[in-house]
């Protein structure tokens, strides 16, 4: 600041201690505001020599970033921002590398396993049972007896009749095993994964959830829906704070590492007070959104779980909404009896769409509704198929419609069946939409038709965010929202795809004031990267890294790529 202009300061505060008319006060703060940078305060930190895509539409691109405190301050040309420099201001040569606002995974579940569990890495991408089999014995082999061993099993092993509680039982009853599917709807156990847990044979399924059985009655080990929420929270709950800790803090190490700053988190392994304590304890590097996700019991849904926690536990800490599984995902179908759609890859992923069968009825949905209303408290919804996706939206407009709901975000989680008759209804209900780029790629091998939009719903007006759901990576998600492997005519461009995973998430949870470009008054949340990815060959984005990733103007993960200097 020169001077002249604190002499002016000085003066104006002096007229002000006089009770000078307000108005002249203001015509004449309104003259000194006019050289653009005159007012602006010097820096703490100042990022110069870049390529800046800010998301911004008034001004895309830019080369440099003033930041101060948390917030930044100013975006323009490396010339315009040195000037902003003061003697204690440190600066960062960016070299030429592309930066971005940080990334905004809006669908991530936090979860934690105990410390000693083992997962069975299998060799080929898409095994079948006696691939799965043969590794699970030798990983038996090698470990203590009562470790608990987990695999991640396609659609194709987890329709595979064979591979049930006795198949595993037969594998090992040393140890427990837990086979997930990728969707994490659905799981099967071996007998000793169910003590485990302690469900027993006599377990009631909770409301959204099913413990197969079989015709005896007797536990299948399939495990669906609501029912595999209750081991996930029974698996969180036996491990102890200290591994919880370290497990969350690794995964938000990564999560810095690849420039994101904020999370989503879906709660539901982690109860979100446990949540809450963990992370304030850690503490949270990056801003996380801790979203209820209660579970169920056979009376009904846990409408008060997390209901009671302050909205702001710690400083990047945030508590908000409130989400509901309305059914299951495709090829998995819910709770029909596994291999009762044996012709679904014939009929396709649309059918199997439109086919989804729900989890709670009508009058539940319209309950959720009204809670939501009641609460004042954000509703996120898991809705996969078609007829979850219709049956929401006539709830919706059977409660107020769009006077009513268009205001109010109601997030619908992936949107698989949002076929194109229901395009108009989300779009007047003003309904977010959260799409999971790597659930293009890993639900079988079929292509689509009209399931998983994601161009179309721009196209209409929809709000679009993205978040992972699945691999944390943002560039393998920003990837396969370009490619949109099963159906390509959806895809994103990569800016389309970059805003979606910025601004679309920032909006998706009220904070587009706040985060989601790279303008003066929001948060200094941004990631300087490895590469441009606007210009990369597609198939290399997911080598991307942060160079530098900032939070909320402090430096959270640095590289020691670019250097750093103070004048
Ligand atoms: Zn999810």
């Amino acid at each position: 600041m020169g001077q002249a202009q604190v002499g002016v300061l000085l003066y104006l505060h002096q007229l002000a201690i006089e009770k000078m008319n307000k108005r002249v006060l203001f015509i004449l703060l309104l003259a000194v505001q006019l050289p653009a940078t005159a007012e602006t305060p010097s820096a703490d930190l100042i990022l110069f020599n870049g390529k800046v895509f800010t998301g911004n539409s008034a001004r895309p691109h830019a080369e440099a970033i003033a930041i101060r405190g948390e917030r930044i301050i100013a975006v323009g040309n490396s010339d315009e921002i040195r000037a902003l420099a003061g003697p204690a201001t440190k600066r960062v040569d960016m070299h030429g590398h592309l930066v971005i606002p940080g990334l905004n995974d809006a669908h991530y579940h936090l979860s934690i396993y105990p410390a000693d569990a083992i997962n069975v890495e299998l060799k080929s991408p898409d095994p079948g049972w006696e691939e799965l089999r043969d590794a699970l014995a030798a990983k038996a082999a090698a470990t203590p007896v009562g470790t608990l061993l987990l695999a991640d099993v396609s659609a194709a092993i987890f329709n595979d009749s064979r591979v049930d509680r006795a198949a595993l039982d037969q594998v090992t009853t040393d140890h427990s095993v837990v086979l997930r599917t990728f969707t994490g709807h659905s799981e099967i156990l071996n007998t000793p994964a169910f003590l485990k847990v302690g469900i027993g044979e006599n377990a009631i399924d909770p409301k959204g959830g099913r413990f197969e059985r079989d015709a005896t009655g007797r536990l299948t080990g399939v495990v669906r829906e609501y029912a595999v929420l209750q081991v996930a929270r029974r698996l969180a709950d036996s491990t102890n704070d200290t591994d919880a800790q370290r497990e969350l803090q690794h995964k938000l190490a990564q999560a810095a590492e690849w420039g994101i700053t904020s999370i989503q988190d879906m709660s539901n392994a982690i109860e979100p007070g446990r949540a809450v304590r963990l992370l304030s304890k850690i503490p949270t590097p990056i801003r996380i959104r801790i979203i209820r996700m209660p579970p169920t019991t056979p009376s009904g849904r846990d409408t008060q779980e997390g209901r009671s926690l302050p909205a702001h536990p710690a400083p990047l800490l945030r508590v908000s909404g409130t989400k509901w599984f309305l059914d299951g995902v495709p090829l998995e179908f819910t709770f029909d009896p596994r291999g009762s759609h044996k012709d679904s890859s014939d009929k396709g992923f649309d059918e199997s769409v439109r086919d989804l069968p729900m989890t709670f009825d009508a009058v539940e949905l319209k309950a959720m509704l009204h809670e939501s209303r009641k609460f004042h408290d954000p509703l996120l919804l898991h809705v996969a198929g078609y007829p979850a996706a219709a049956a929401m939206l006539t709830a919706m407009e059977e409660t107020g419609g769009a006077p009513v709901w268009a205001s109010r975000r109601v997030r619908f989680e992936h949107g698989d069946g949002l076929l194109p008759d229901l395009i108009p209804r989300v779009k007047a209900l003003g309904i977010v939409v959260v799409q999971n780029p790597t659930h293009f790629a890993a639900l079988g091998e079929q292509v689509t038709k009209v399931a998983q939009p994601m161009k179309a719903l721009l196209d209409a007006g929809i709000p679009l965010a993205l978040g992972s759901d699945g691999p944390l990576n943002p560039y393998l998600n920003i990837m396969l929202a370009v490619t949109h492997p099963r159906q390509p005519a959806e895809g994103l461009t990569r800016e389309q795809a970059v805003m979606a995973y910025t601004l679309g998430s920032a909006y998706a949870e009220f904070a587009e004031r706040d985060k989601g470009t790279i303008e003066p008054g929001k948060f200094a949340d941004l990631a300087v990267l490895s590469q441009d990815i606007f210009t990369a060959p597609l198939p290399e984005l997911p080598t991307t890294r942060a160079l530098l990733t900032i939070v909320a103007g402090k430096i959270i993960y640095d590289a020691k790529v670019l250097s750093q200097a103070r004048p």
